[in-house]
């Protein structure tokens, strides 16, 4: 899957967190450490926020940076797993 429609796809999920929608694309803080292989691949380390949780994370109003780290990668398995189950549901 090419980056732009992996983006598109996660635009039309709900918030990972409240389930609200329309949602804004929220890339890892760890991007830094990706760029050095491919900006692209950036792209795939994104998840869907409503825009009151993307502010919340973005400034780490409840997380430090490790444990926001940390918490991306769990959303990120949920993001993945809701992608799935969408891909699914696509099929029937
Ligand atoms: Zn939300």
């Amino acid at each position: 899957m090419c980056s732009q429609k992996f983006l598109s796809e996660i635009k039309r999920l709900p918030c990972v967190i409240c389930g609200n929608s329309p949602v804004e694309v929220a890339q890892s803080n760890q991007v830094d450490l990706l760029k050095e292989s491919s900006a692209k691949a950036s792209d795939f380390f994104t998840i869907p926020l409503c825009r009151n949780h993307h502010i919340e994370y973005d400034q780490f109003q409840k997380m430090n940076r490790s444990q926001s780290v940390e918490w991306f990668n769990q959303m990120l398995e949920k993001t993945e797993l809701m992608l799935f189950l969408k891909n699914q549901a696509d099929v029937f």
